[in-house]
């Protein structure tokens, strides 16, 4: 099998041949048909995050090892299982949960496998889409598709997973009644503003400092589009969302920027949910913490069963299919590229016929 692969850090991404496995015991072997590459692939390539104050999280002290294929939003077709594999059709297109723990500690029994501090995520700790071909451990990590295009559904693994995840911590009472405030007009912003919709949520008012992704925003039915870096963007936030207090942001940058900008505009009782690994430091006023009773909360993908409800949701028909661009397999590290350059607006997504 083909693989694109990180053989070292921020160095391109290397074609590699590799014997094509043999599923074992509750492994399914599919063969890709679409593969997000998304932007914390970036980070990955990176080998780490920035977490201010000079200090870098260390992926390869994560259990990070190169080579690694990465891709962690996949949709491939079953080509082959192993003897303890049931319920699966061949040759049907099947969504890949990669988020996947060591099935034994306690978030993992109760369903949160994203919390794992043991995790075996594909496409991060062990060989994701990147490749024409990808092993699954187990059958219910798969979802199938139908007849829904692989390429439009892929990124719902990574991209449509963690705002879907993040919109549920705010709470349907809130993003129904209330405009949510959105930082970031990339893959991620444009997938909450349509899950927004499709959840029957009151709308969101996005905040980008490129026109050009403030432009996609609004074209993609948001109620306004706010520059971040404008010095009154707490004021314009407050107008857009109608002069009444702002309950909710979802901070998919994850800047100091960004999330000081949040503390400014949200009201007594508010919620900023922060899924974005920009990286840096904060200063908020710790005592306005308390005193404005906020909750942060971060966010890190979603479950399992989030992913089903998702897909139970774009099976409704009620989400409309994202901007995606198609790109060969081959075209890896081009893309990655792009992506890192900014170049990228929606999501790109290689593919294999
Ligand atoms: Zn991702
Ligand atoms: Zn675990």
């Amino acid at each position: 099998m083909k693989c694109y692969c990180v053989v070292n850090f921020r160095e391109p991404l290397q074609e590699m041949n590799q014997p094509t496995p043999t599923p074992q015991g509750t492994q399914v072997l599919l063969k890709v048909r679409a593969a997000g590459v998304c932007h914390s692939d970036i980070h990955l390539w990176e080998g780490g995050y920035d977490l201010g104050q000079g200090r870098t999280l260390s992926l390869k002290d994560r259990g990070v090892s190169l080579p690694l294929t990465m891709g962690h939003e996949t949709v491939g077709a079953v080509v082959a299982a192993g003897p303890e594999a049931s319920g699966l059709s061949d040759s049907r297109n099947y969504l890949v949960y990669p988020w996947i723990g060591c099935g034994k500690c306690p978030s993992c029994v109760s369903g949160m496998e994203n919390h794992c501090s043991a995790p075996a995520c594909l496409g991060v700790h062990r060989a994701g889409g990147y490749a024409d071909h990808i092993v699954v451990p187990h059958p219910k990590y798969l979802i199938d598709i139908g007849d829904l295009d692989p390429a439009q559904i892929a990124p719902y693994a990574c991209s449509g997973l963690t705002t879907y995840s993040a919109l549920k911590k705010i709470g349907a009472d809130i993003y129904r009644e209330h405009p949510v405030v959105i930082f970031g007009a990339g893959g991620l912003g444009l997938m909450s503003l349509t899950l927004i919709k499709a959840l029957g949520g009151a709308g969101a008012i996005v905040v980008d400092i490129d026109p050009a992704k403030r432009q996609a925003a609004l074209d993609a039915g948001a109620l306004a589009a706010i520059d971040g870096a404008a010095p009154d963007a707490a004021q314009q936030i407050i107008k857009a969302a109608g002069g009444k207090p702002v309950q909710a942001a979802i901070d998919l940058v994850g800047a100091p920027a960004t999330t000081s900008l949040a503390f400014d505009f949200l009201t007594k009782g508010g919620k900023l949910i922060i899924v974005g690994l920009f990286g840096g430091a904060s200063s908020w006023p710790i005592a306005l913490i308390p005193m404005k009773a906020m909750s942060i909360i971060g966010s890190y993908v979603g479950n399992l069963t989030e992913l089903q409800e998702l897909m139970e949701l774009v099976r409704t028909g009620k989400v409309p299919p994202m901007p995606v661009h198609r790109h060969a397999l081959a075209e890896a590290d081009s893309v990655l590229s792009a992506l890192r350059a900014g170049k990228v607006v929606g999501r790109a997504v290689l593919t294999v016929d």
